[in-house]
């Protein structure tokens, strides 16, 4: 009978908890306990993003915000600058052409963060309408320095619209403070839940841009959504077991405290980068790390996708490999959400003999070694 371990970067594992909460009979959804359960909700949730904003509560995956967050704000034709560096940067330049827009990217190598002066200097240039980019970009383990942009363009008229997906309960990213225009995240990454839900924050610049945007929305509507939450309500039937799960997981959350889910996961993260260099790895973004998940590079001769395979197939462990480019070069694992020191030592534990099978040689035991000591 085996026990499995899920440290992938998305989905991540769910506390028992929640999975409770989520078990319950379905209510409906405008009868006053559910809306007892949203009134709460939002509050957590502007807790959450260190807001006053409204936090707006969609039913679908963490894209369908990224859509919403350009469909709400922007005009047929502007011109958007994006910041490419991996999958997810990508997909911010699909979205924005899918909605007619002009795309002028920032190619940023993969494993690399993109500099805050480079964006600064093409705004400079070039009437763009908004920055689209990540905070944490999940398919090279880079952290992107959102703030540093932000203290440009809060002060002019570009939107900056941020996916936050591996950032919001990972590391801070206070919406209020660093004055960020839109800020978007999913249920399945820090919020340990499973997916299904994604989240939008807008600024009051981002509002204002909303009235006169006039890209099409229906479902995706957020001053629709807006409306309906202040009276507890959403537009439409909402993820009614799901919201009870995040009832639960954002009231775990904020027992804990905001400052001590960053401090341990950023432990986490400091623990698994130094043990994989403890094992004669090297890592994929050594120079800005996400602290929502670490990319590996894998020692020349060894296929990634088979380290994936044999943590899934002999330890119970998932972690995944690199997309496109980094297919079969790195591998990733995550240690956001509800993920324990115990489970770092684990998958490191695994990595070992994972490594150890496939031929890497290296002195046996450093990698648990190191986390340990970093972890005690
Ligand atoms: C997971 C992830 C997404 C995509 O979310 P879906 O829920 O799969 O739509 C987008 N951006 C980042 C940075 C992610 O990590």
């Amino acid at each position: 009978m085996e026990k499995k371990l899920l440290m992938t970067p998305g989905p991540t594992p769910v506390p028992e908890s929640v999975l409770l909460s989520m078990a319950r009979p379905v209510i409906h959804h405008r009868h006053p306990e559910f809306r007892g359960v949203l009134k709460e909700v939002r509050e957590l949730l502007k807790y959450l993003f260190e807001t006053k904003q409204e936090v707006i509560v969609l039913a679908s995956s963490g894209t369908g915000a990224m859509e919403g967050a350009v469909s709400n704000t922007l005009c047929r034709g502007d011109r958007v600058l994006v910041v490419e560096a991996g999958k997810f940067g990508e997909r911010w330049s699909d979205i924005a052409r899918a909605f007619g827009l002009e795309v002028e990217q920032i190619e940023v190598p993969w494993g690399k963060a993109v500099s805050a002066k480079q964006v600064k200097s093409m705004l400079e240039k070039g009437q763009h309408r908004a920055v689209l980019m990540q905070a944490s970009e999940t398919s090279t383990g880079v952290r992107h320095p959102v703030k540093e942009i932000a203290d440009y363009t809060r002060a002019s008229d570009t939107l900056l619209i941020v996916d936050g997906i591996t950032a919001v309960g990972v590391f801070p990213i206070p919406f209020d403070e660093w004055g960020l225009d839109v800020l978007v995240t999913g249920s399945q990454k820090a919020l340990m839940l499973p997916p299904g839900l994604a989240f939008a924050c807008l600024s009051e610049k981002a509002w204002k841009a909303k009235d006169k945007s006039d890209l099409p929305c229906y479902y995706f509507d957020f001053a629709k959504e807006r409306k309906n939450l202040e009276t507890n309500q959403t537009s439409y039937t909402p993820a009614i077991s799901l919201i009870m799960g995040l009832q639960e997981a954002l009231r775990r959350i904020k027992e804990t405290g905001l400052e001590k889910v960053f401090a341990e996961v950023a432990l986490m993260a400091k623990a698994t980068r130094e043990a994989m260099q403890a094992m004669g790895l090297k890592l994929y973004a050594p120079d800005s790390p996400s602290e929502a998940v670490t990319a590996v590079l894998v020692p020349g001769g060894i296929d990634a996708g088979q380290v994936v395979k044999i943590m899934r197939d002999k330890h119970g462990i998932a972690i995944t490999g690199g997309q496109d480019q980094a297919k079969g070069k790195i591998f990733r694992v995550a240690h956001m959400g509800y993920i324990s020191r115990g489970d770092i030592v684990a998958m490191i534990a695994a990595l070992e003999q994972t490594l150890t099978e496939l031929g890497h040689s290296f002195p046996s035991g450093h990698g648990v070694q190191k986390a340990t000591e970093l972890l005690a």
